[in-house]
């Protein structure tokens, strides 16, 4: 017997209208868990490389953590892997909510799509019976419009997950989106789902995995649970908070991070959501400003920028809501008569920097409407944002034309124009055509002059951390396997939710900050551990929240008792594998290098981030040595690929 997983995928043939199950074996589980890691092993193998990622051939899955599905808390989430439609890199992207432990409650560890339909179809697996059915009367609809449907139609206890306009129109920044608009945003791989004419999918079983230890399992999360505090916030608090927004302007100097605070943490994510860092990142640098060539305290000041602050927006909040399993529930749902919108997701800190301070847009209506279009429409806020950021930079240096732009005057700050140039976007109308597959594809059409204001990694928009701030993100912005991304293992990242607090079993070297060599220790132990948190369904919130027995839970869940070691290193087995796939595709990510504005070249002259060039290249290649991969090329080691149980990926290489 299986513990903690079912030990099946189901493939789904849309060329054939066909589909079967596949059994797989246990082994692949404690070496790639679940997640990305296993869909990276199963895509590996199936999908021939170098095929266009909106081919028929292409294959896009759908796969909950190992976690998933049980309440231990925070481990609710799903992932859509796929070939990248943006980067042409391995493609991954995620999503809390409710359809993670919806596709276990089907009975499958995963679910693969190959082929295309000629027409538009949903594939539906209830109570046991799985069908594909024509989508005719959804293709077009917005998310919403789409669940609405579908509830009417199978029952109010369906979960689905599917695409928008975006995705339906191949847009290369499209996501895939559950729970009313929550989007796997990242990677583009939306465009894949819509050129398989696959509109959604729709889940509703009641299966549920075996647990090896029971008893221990639910004592672990009962413990937890007992520890963790969360309340809300009384008036008084809130009026200190309020205060403290009003010192944003002393923060600049310093590094915000809440280690050893998760009380707070949790407190304040209930609470406020990630839009708490809206004021607070634009004065300290962390947020990029117009287009990443401003500073925060000049170009987008606090009187600016507190009209955007997590107070404003959570006047408008009717109900909290929160991801499966999750106790700190950072969700919620927000009311706006003003804009005669009923019910909406509050903008994460994401969407509000993107069409905030990027475009130095201090409209919180734009904001909270753009955000409701983008969720509907299911595309990437951090794409769209930047993309608009760099059609306002090609006006603004001549580069369009009134007449390119449809009329629309594309000046930073103009709520109207930002608004129309969405709409545009989203529905490929005129400049919306242009700009529909992000920077990277629009300045190979419009001009080797506009490069400088593509502020890009390898076709993926960058996003709304400035590396400056954080400097280990210019490593992993410029060389994870799936590039551009701030979701990806970065030693600051981790040192926020300090991964040795979370998990008492991670022990990372100390005097780290000053010793290179250490640093990249570090950076090797963090890359490893992120890996099996996500392969787990993690939240990635998760490891601010204080202790948490992750390894004990996974060792309960499926009888392995493997110590932290062996899960850090089957978390490099992934990460491995997720770099052959994207060297397999012909991209050498270890030449990638990024916009100079990113890291800081040439470096500022005044403001928080003055002085301050990153250096990520050199760094990149010491920890290419101790990955046991080529400094060069970043090609795994044939002996490292043994090593790591992956044999079968040297004939790709060598
Ligand atoms: S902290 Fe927020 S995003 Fe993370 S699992 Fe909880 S509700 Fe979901």
């Amino acid at each position: 017997m299986s513990y903690g997983f079912f030990g099946k995928v189901l493939w789904v043939d849309l060329a054939n209208d066909d589909f079967r199950e596949e059994e797989v074996p246990d082994k692949m589980y404690r070496q790639f868990m679940g997640g990305y890691g296993l869909g990276c092993r199963l895509l590996y193998e199936r999908m021939l490389s170098r095929i266009k990622p909106l081919s028929s051939e292409s294959i896009i899955g759908f796969f909950p953590g190992l976690l998933t599905s049980t309440v231990a808390p925070y481990s609710g989430r799903y992932m859509v892997v796929g070939k990248s439609p943006l980067t042409g890199t391995w493609g991954d992207a995620n999503s809390g909510g409710t359809f993670g432990p919806a596709i276990k409650a089907c009975g499958y560890d995963g679910i693969l799509v190959i082929g295309k339909s000629k027409k538009p179809k949903y594939l539906s697996i209830i109570d046991n019976t799985t069908t594909i059915l024509d989508a005719s009367d959804i293709w077009g609809k917005d998310i919403i419009e789409t669940e609405k449907i579908l509830k009417k139609r199978h029952g109010n206890s369906i979960k689905t997950a599917g695409i928008g306009q975006a995705g339906e129109k191949l847009s290369k920044i499209s996501g895939i989106a559950n729970d009313k608009g929550r989007i796997a945003a990242r990677s583009g791989l939306g465009a894949i789902m819509g050129s398989k004419n696959l509109k959604t999918i729709v889940l509703n079983g009641n299966k549920r995995v075996e647990i090896f230890n029971r008893e221990k399992f639910y004592d672990l999360i009962k413990e937890h649970n007992k520890a963790v505090k969360i309340k809300p916030l009384s008036s008084m608090k809130k009026s200190f908070l309020g205060k403290m927004f009003g010192m944003v302007k002393s923060m600049r100097r310093l590094k915000i991070g809440m280690i050893n605070a998760p009380d707070l943490m949790r407190t304040i994510y209930r609470n406020y959501g990630t839009s708490i860092g809206n004021t607070i990142s634009a004065e300290t640098g962390d947020s990029p400003i117009k287009n990443w060539s401003g500073i925060g305290m000049y170009d987008f000041p606090y009187e600016k920028s507190v009209n955007l602050s997590s107070i404003n927006i959570t006047k408008y909040k009717v109900k909290e809501y929160g991801c499966f399993s999750c106790p700190v529930q950072c969700g919620a749902i927000l009311k706006i008569p003003e804009l005669n919108i009923e019910e909406m997701h509050i903008p994460e800190y994401e969407t509000c920097c993107a069409f905030g301070s990027l475009l130095l847009n201090k409209n919180l209506f734009s904001i909270f409407q753009i955000n409701d279009i983008c969720n509907r429409a299911a595309i990437d806020t951090i794409s769209v944002g930047a993309t608009v950021a760099y059609a306002i930079e090609c006006y603004e240096k001549g580069l369009l034309s009134l007449e390119d732009t449809d009329g629309l005057e594309l000046t930073w700050g103009n709520t109207e124009a930002i608004l129309s140039l969405v709409n545009k976007i989203i529905r490929r109308e005129g400049i919306g055509d242009l700009l529909a597959d992000g920077v990277k594809i629009a300045a190979d059409k419009i001009g080797k002059e506009s490069e400088p204001y593509a502020i890009n990694s390898l076709g993926s928009e960058i996003p709304m951390h400035d590396p400056r701030y954080f400097e280990s993100l210019a490593f992993s912005y410029a060389f994870d396997p799936t590039p551009g991304r701030h979701t990806t293992a970065s030693i600051d990242f981790a040192e926020i939710g300090s991964y040795d607090k979370f998990e008492k079993k991670v022990t990372l070297p100390k005097k780290r900050k000053k010793n290179i060599n250490k640093k990249i220790e570090a950076q090797v132990i963090t890359t490893g551990f992120h890996q099996i948190l996500n392969c787990a369904g993690m939240c990635m919130f998760s490891t601010s929240f204080g202790p948490y027995p992750f390894i004990d839970l996974l060792n309960a869940l499926t009888g392995w008792n493997d110590n932290i070691d062996e899960y850090i290193a089957t978390g490099l087995r992934i990460q491995t594998l997720r770099q052959a796939f994207t060297l397999r595709e012909g991209i050498e990510i270890s030449q990638n290098e990024l916009p100079d504005r990113v890291v800081g070249l040439p470096p500022a002259k005044k403001g928080p981030l003055k002085g301050k060039t990153i250096e990520y290249k050199d760094f990149y290649k010491k920890y290419c040595i101790r990955m046991g991969w080529n400094p060069e090329n970043g090609y795994p080691l044939k002996k490292t690929l043994e090593k790591l149980d992956l044999e079968f990926v040297i004939k790709d290489l060598y």
